[in-house]
């Protein structure tokens, strides 16, 4: 929120600030923007004392121009209609600009995942699974879910489970959601797309030499001082694979606190102390940094926020110390703060561009599952004898053997991986170099340039329809 004024308000505002610069219908600019429909349902759920709590849940549909809808599902206690809603544009305008052809969608359950026990998890995934099978709001070509904040593969494979059982479609409903476990139909790559996308994405605004000049850093990633708020499946893979890019990781935030640490934190012995002391802080040879907000507003050159959306605000904003701000979780710039920095001149990467990559990665998932193919079926073989050729070729030459986990990952991942990745890498260098020239051509700030780029892609949709005169 941002004085008051709710996230989807703020999305819209956004949008309309765009649409000033394109020439299309106002009905036709009016129907991309609103939200087609939205599914509200309140169920029980049987603690596992026995107790009953009712559990709120959402699914927004926002635009059926291409169809099936798609977008993840949340778990969090901010869950409600305006934020699926608002989350559900975002999906739309992001499908839009990496070409991905879905319309945009999202879902929510309003719990903290923290708070209740795996049997509950499931039973509040079933369910939610069943409320949305009954009314049409799931189905591989209706609307295709796919994990988001506080949810994993585990859920993924539960719906897919759920689905399975109530709907006679044997042929297709593996592709009733996205993100599933690489044995259950999903495809290697996917947990780690969104985060591997935000790298992609940031490397090549890195890569401009001209525009890292008007911000007074020199062109690439290498050296470049990073603070990442949120550890979970965007922010860790945001770190790793930039911290692997040449980038320093001075700070990391989680919920109860941040670290500091202005020679370079080591992001997986960060994890590991977590994971033993059940907190980020204290880690030994840095600065604590309490409350963890706090760490927004460190000095770095590139700010990651990949928690929640709304925390930067016009209050913290004027305090934001980052020239270049990589949205990796969505709306984390409310619009309001925007204005302030689009001042300042620093440069913010928008959510719809940077965390494309899971939604870019979810459509081959989901195509590889209609197409009932295997990838790389007919050459896999071949790829496996080279792909063991080389690692035996290795062993001879150093007189040292790789573990037999090493030669079955290797047997299993032959070509898919990087088949993955470089489809990943291509979206997003092609979207980013869009997006640039829009903002060239315009002289406007980055969001603004890729709702530009939306609005034109969903408008030429709706046109190529014919429902539009
Ligand atoms: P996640 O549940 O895997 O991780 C979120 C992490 O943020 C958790 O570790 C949580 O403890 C931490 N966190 C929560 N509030 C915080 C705070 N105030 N300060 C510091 N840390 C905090 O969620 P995720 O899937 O990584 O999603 C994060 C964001 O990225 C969301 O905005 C989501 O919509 C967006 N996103 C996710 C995907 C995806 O593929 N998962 C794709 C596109 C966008």
């Amino acid at each position: 929120m941002s004085g008051g004024e709710s996230f989807f308000t703020q999305v819209n505002r956004m949008f309309d600030q765009a649409a000033r610069l394109v020439d299309h219908p106002s009905g036709l600019l009016s129907q991309i923007k609103h939200c087609n429909s939205v599914y509200r349902v309140e169920f029980p759920l049987e603690r596992d004392d026995g107790s009953i709590d009712v559990i709120p849940a959402y699914r927004a549909e926002h635009s059926q121009h291409k169809t099936p809808t798609k977008g993840g599902i949340r778990y969090a206690p901010s869950v409600n209609e305006d934020e699926v809603m608002a989350l559900a544009a975002l999906m739309t305008y992001k499908c839009a600009i990496v070409d991905v052809p879905f319309g945009g969608a999202k879902g929510g359950v309003r719990i903290d995942h923290n708070e209740y026990s795996p049997r509950e998890l499931e039973r509040i995934t079933r369910r939610y699974t069943f409320e949305l099978t009954r009314k049409n709001f799931i189905g591989p070509g209706i609307d295709v879910p796919a994990p988001d904040y506080g949810t994993s593969p585990r859920e993924m494979a539960l719906i897919m489970d759920t689905y399975t059982q109530l709907v006679r479609d044997p042929l297709n409903a593996l592709a009733c959601v996205t993100g599933k476990p690489v044995g259950q139909g999903g495809v290697r790559g996917r947990v780690e797309a969104t985060g591997r996308g935000v790298f992609f994405g940031v490397k090549q605004a890195c890569d401009y030499a001209e525009d890292m000049k008007a911000l007074g850093l020199t062109p690439g990633l290498d050296g470049k001082t990073v603070v990442v708020q949120g550890l979970g499946n965007v922010g860790y893979h945001a770190a790793k694979f930039l911290q692997e890019g040449g980038a320093v990781l001075v700070g990391l935030a989680e919920v109860e606190g941040a670290i500091y640490d202005r020679t370079g934190l080591d992001l997986e012995a960060v994890v590991a102390h977590r994971a033993e002391t059940g907190s980020i802080l204290d880690y030994p040879g840095a600065e604590n940094v309490v409350p963890s907000a706090r760490a927004l507003e460190l000095e770095c050159d590139i700010l990651v926020p990949a928690a929640l959306e709304g925390v930067i605000t016009k209050e913290n904003a004027p305090r934001i110390q980052a020239t270049i701000i990589a949205e990796a979780a969505n709306g984390p710039v409310t619009a309001n703060a925007a204005e302030v920095l689009n001042e300042r001149g620093v440069l913010m990467i928008p959510d719809v561009y940077l965390n494309a990559g899971g939604v870019t990665v979810s459509y081959f998932e989901w195509l590889r599952n209609l197409s009932h193919v295997r990838h790389g079926r007919l050459s896999k073989r071949f790829e496996q004898r080279s792909a063991e050729q080389i690692l035996n070729a290795v062993e001879n030459l150093t007189g040292q053997s790789f573990s037999p986990n090493i030669h079955a990952e290797l047997s299993l991942s032959a070509g898919e991986i990087e088949l993955v990745n470089s489809g990943l890498e291509e979206t997003m260098v092609l979207a980013y170099n869009e997006i640039r020239e829009i903002q060239k051509e315009h002289g406007v700030d980055q969001r603004t340039a890729a709702f530009v780029s939306a609005i034109d892609k969903v408008a030429t949709s709706y046109l190529e329809m014919g429902i539009f005169p």
